[in-house]
């Protein structure tokens, strides 16, 4: 760990290390010229190194579906390797919205989720692993100052510069502070950057099943009247769930003990993949809608968690954050090339125009489809159900559907196509 008041002022300083705040200072650790100062400062405390000196690894219930963009970030910052093996390629997608109690559940809409001949849309990765990778990849790179456990407290910025106040006491000086810390963004009150958020009235709740029967790579998303409840597959005869439930029976159904918990599990999963055990913890999520109303301000740019947070339903929230980082990345890096300061607001314009549109339009459409989709009326579920059929006998449309999801349309960073910068 470094320590804080001893060095040259850093360029970037990054606040939160999590999977975003740590990607972008791989990014910029590998691509930025070299003499390119990056500091991390994170809440946890570090957990790489082998046992015994390295804690546990972080525990966290989720498995996360990153999209082939997302993917080629990683691929770039030389962390895909790590993470292959435990990556379960989604290979289709299947959506529904039948009764519980009905003998068969016909889909509404099916998808091939694949891009090309070998290469699928997306991939499902457990939460631990994602974190570990980063976190070493991080570890390894000698070009990231790590101040952990630690965290910025409060921050000031000038016409030059911007001070990292830290809670340990220390500070930081940089020409750029980014705020990857995450929902409740600390960074982002403190510059008086306001969100348009509302809670949704659900949990998510997420555990990981083991089943008798494969899988074969289909994911499928069953609407339900709570809320969706997504079956994404994970390697060998394992499931990750996202159960959204109404709050007070979400809770409910997180007292419940073992057996009745799958039994209400059970339920909605069906019986198509045969037995069902738990096989791994049970966590739940509240859920809600949070964009911020700037991504930046002085010498600060938000990203992650930080700047958006969108409904579970399509999986899409991380994809989004790391949108950002190759976005930030980019115009990080093309500035240094050309000699301009990086906390100048010209570049931190570029980065809000190219994000913040983007983010909000996805929120609003995974608020539109949980809302749409999380409702029992009768005319509703006609004309959505119609609409979905039309979707389902329309190859273009798929096509455009299933590369949208990849991430690999409109404006996009360079590092998610997989080109180095
Ligand atoms: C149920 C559920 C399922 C999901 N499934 C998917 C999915 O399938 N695919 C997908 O793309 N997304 C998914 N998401 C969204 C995804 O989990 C988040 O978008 C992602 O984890 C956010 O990462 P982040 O790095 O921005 O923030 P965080 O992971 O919140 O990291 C913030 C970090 O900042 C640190 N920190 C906080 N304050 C400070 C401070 N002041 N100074 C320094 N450090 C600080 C924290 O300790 C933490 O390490 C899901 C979310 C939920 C709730």
């Amino acid at each position: 760990m470094a320590s804080a008041d001893t060095g040259a002022p850093y360029d970037v300083a990054i606040a939160g290390g999590g999977f975003t705040g740590r990607a972008l200072a791989l990014a910029l650790a590998s691509l930025a010229p070299k003499g390119f100062g990056i500091a991390l400062v994170d809440a946890e405390k570090p957990h790489a190194g082998p046992p015994p000196n390295g804690a546990p690894p972080k525990q966290d219930a989720r498995a996360l579906a990153l999209s082939a963009a997302t993917k080629n970030l990683l691929s770039v910052l030389g962390v895909w390797p790590a993470l292959e093996g435990g990556a379960q390629p989604i290979n289709s997608i299947e959506i529904t919205d039948s009764p519980l109690h009905a003998e068969l559940r016909p889909h509404f809409l099916g998808f091939e989720d694949v891009l090309n001949a070998d290469e699928p849309g997306a991939y499902l990765v457990e939460y631990g692993p994602l974190y570990r990778a980063l976190e070493d990849a991080v570890a390894q790179s000698g070009a990231i100052d790590i101040f952990a456990p630690d965290t910025v407290a409060d921050y000031a910025a000038d016409a030059f510069s911007v001070t990292a106040k830290l809670a340990s006491g220390g500070a930081l000086t940089a020409r750029l502070l980014v705020a990857a810390d995450g929902r409740n963004s600390k960074l982002r009150e403190r510059a008086g950057i306001k969100c348009v958020s509302w809670s949704y009235p659900q949990v998510g709740i997420v555990t990981t099943v083991a089943h008798t029967r494969p899988h074969h790579g289909r994911a499928v998303q069953h609407f339900l009247p709570a809320g969706p409840f997504a079956m994404l597959p994970l390697t060998g005869n394992r499931s990750s769930i996202v159960w959204t439930e109404e709050k007070e029976r979400g809770a409910e159904i997180m007292a419940l003990d073992e057996a009745g918990f799958i039994a209400e599990l059970a339920r909605r999963f069906g019986a198509k993949l045969g037995e069902l055990k738990l096989a791994g913890p049970r966590q739940s999520f509240p859920l809600a809608l949070q964009i911020a109303r700037a991504f930046i301000a002085d010498r600060l740019a938000l990203i992650g968690d930080a700047a958006h947070v969108v409904h579970p339903l399509a999986g899409q929230g991380l994809n989004i954050g790391m949108r950002d980082v190759a976005a930030l990345a980019e115009v990080i890096v093309e500035d240094t090339r050309l000699g301009l300061d990086v906390g100048s607001p010209v570049g931190l314009e570029r980065y809000q125009r190219w994000r913040r549109f983007d983010s909000a339009f996805s929120a609003a459409v995974m608020d539109g489809l949980n809302r749409l989709f999380s409702n029992d009326a009768a005319p509703l579920r006609v004309l959505r159900d119609l609409g979905l059929g039309l979707v389902d006998r329309a190859p273009a449309v798929k096509r455009f559907l299933v590369r949208e999801a990849a991430g690999i349309t409109g404006s996009v960073p360079r590092l998610l196509m997989g080109e180095r910068l």
